[in-house]
């Protein structure tokens, strides 16, 4: 169930993040295509004013009678054509056929066979022809249009441009009509648009296979803290159910009989609260962990002094330590009292756990000490040991919740393994840090870095 959700919720990360990627790069597509598109055209059409302008200048200036055609016209462009002596629908000039034009725009308009000129009377019938000649133009030719992109028979595209010429007297002579081919830069186009038609799908194949990827990378810290939270709740109820069964079995001795002695009474009793004390201890400490972790303790922060803490929890443990035949030492390693911001409560738990566990984890004989310093501006706290230590494989491990190392061992305890995860959950929760070394039968050491406050003034609280 959980795999599947893990994999249909992958699916569609992948799929969400492809799709956006794909119409992102479509749209990026889209644009360099437009816009090359236009830098050709403008390109283009600019080296096409240029010509058209040169020659209507140059051809205007000595124009006499409307549609007539002066020397200039053969001077100018070599290999003109009268329309009337029936020139070829296509007639492809060589650059060395053609002698050399004094005013040099021959060079550009016959270079790449690319131009084609036409002159049109008034009533746009044609009066001679020049440079390429395409696959018939379509008959009628705008001529009153300046900008027009026409086609041939054989649908090559053509951007061409319409001047008007006037005689001397200022009589129209007719239009000069100049078209430049558009099939280099179709071709391009062509070639650009397969090039996007099949990058595309092929990049979005990519970026679909990379995002499973990382939707899968993205996913494993989710997947990782989902199994977390059912084995939190299949331990908890675990460790629930122990003294529930207890008290339940006890409670159903107790109504099979059927005379219950006082004393007795007493006896069973005393094991039940002892089981309902430990149902409450762990209730508690799954609600201060759930509350640590929302971040939703309404506590005040006050500043604490270390120092005071330190030998409270001595005093309190020294009656337990002596019964194990432990000693239970402190050790204050600076001059100043030391004081950290916090939740006093919090603070006590923190290194009460720690310390019960230093005593718990110590066979008899054995020491355990506090050691309380200042170093870089934190006050650091190490629980020490000479107890059973712990495997470095199990060290990180510790601080999970409900993990303990030898779970059989602990319960004899009555451990239930949330006393570090809640030793670590408040020393976040006071921006510090808790870590341990620790030798297998050699002894641990827990180390608590806390940040350090300034001394506070008289008026503070005791701790
Ligand atoms: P528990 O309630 O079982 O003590 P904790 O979370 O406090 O749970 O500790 C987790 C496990 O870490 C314990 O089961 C124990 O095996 C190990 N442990 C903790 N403190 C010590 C220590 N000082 N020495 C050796 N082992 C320790």
């Amino acid at each position: 169930m959980q795999m599947k959700l893990f994999h249909k919720t992958r699916a569609t990360l992948a799929f969400w993040y492809a799709g956006v990627m794909g119409l992102i790069m479509s749209l990026c597509g889209f644009a360099v295509y437009e816009v090359i598109i236009q830098a050709y055209l403008v390109s283009i059409n600019r080296e096409l004013e240029s010509v058209t302008g040169t020659l209507h200048n140059v051809i205007e200036a000595t124009l006499k009678k409307p549609g007539r055609t002066e020397p200039v016209f053969q001077l100018v462009l070599p290999n003109i054509c009268q329309a009337s002596s029936g020139c070829p629908t296509q007639k492809i000039f060589s650059h060395n056929q053609l002698a050399h034009s004094e005013h040099g725009i021959v060079d550009v308009l016959y270079k790449d066979k690319q131009y084609y000129i036409r002159f049109v009377d008034s009533s746009g019938r044609l009066i001679a022809v020049a440079g390429f000649q395409p696959n018939e133009l379509p008959p009628l030719v705008q001529t009153t249009q300046v900008w027009q992109t026409v086609k041939d028979s054989q649908s090559n595209r053509y951007s061409q441009m319409s001047l008007p010429l006037h005689t001397q007297d200022n009589q129209l002579w007719g239009y000069i009509q100049v078209g430049r081919s558009l099939k280099e830069l179709d071709n391009r186009l062509a070639a650009l648009k397969l090039v996007l038609a099949l990058g595309l799908p092929i990049t979005v194949l990519l970026v679909g296979g990379s995002s499973w990827w990382l939707a899968g990378l993205a996913m494993r810290p989710i997947d990782k803290s989902y199994k977390q939270m059912q084995q939190f709740t299949s331990d908890a109820s675990h460790e629930l159910r122990t003294p529930l069964a207890a008290i339940n079995a006890t409670v159903e001795t107790v109504l099979d009989l059927e005379h219950l002695p006082e004393q007795e009474a007493r006896d069973i009793l005393v094991s039940i609260k002892r089981q309902n004390h430990r149902l409450v201890e762990l209730v508690a400490d799954l609600l201060l962990l759930s509350r640590l972790d929302q971040r939703t303790l309404a506590t005040q922060w006050l500043p604490c002094c270390l120092n005071v803490l330190i030998n409270d929890l001595i005093e309190e443990y020294s009656a337990l330590a002596s019964a194990a035949s432990l000693q239970l030492t402190s050790s204050v390693l600076c001059h100043q009292p030391l004081y950290v911001m916090g939740d006093e409560d919090q603070l006590l738990r923190l290194l009460s756990n720690l310390i019960a566990n230093a005593i718990q984890y110590t066979p008899t004989g054995g020491y355990v000490t506090v050691i309380l310093k200042r170093s870089n501006g934190d006050a650091v706290i190490e629980i020490e040991d000479t107890g059973i230590g712990i495997a470095p494989n199990e060290q990180n491990q510790i601080f999970d919740r409900f993990y303990r190392v030898h779970s059989d061992r602990s319960r004899s305890t009555g451990g239930s393994g949330l006393g570090l995860a809640l030793a670590q959950a408040i020393v976040q929760a006071h921006k510090g840090s808790i870590q341990v070394q620790s030798q297998l039968g050699k002894g641990s050491t827990f180390i608590v870095r806390l940040p350090l406050t300034d001394t506070p003034s008289s008026d503070f609280p005791r701790s």
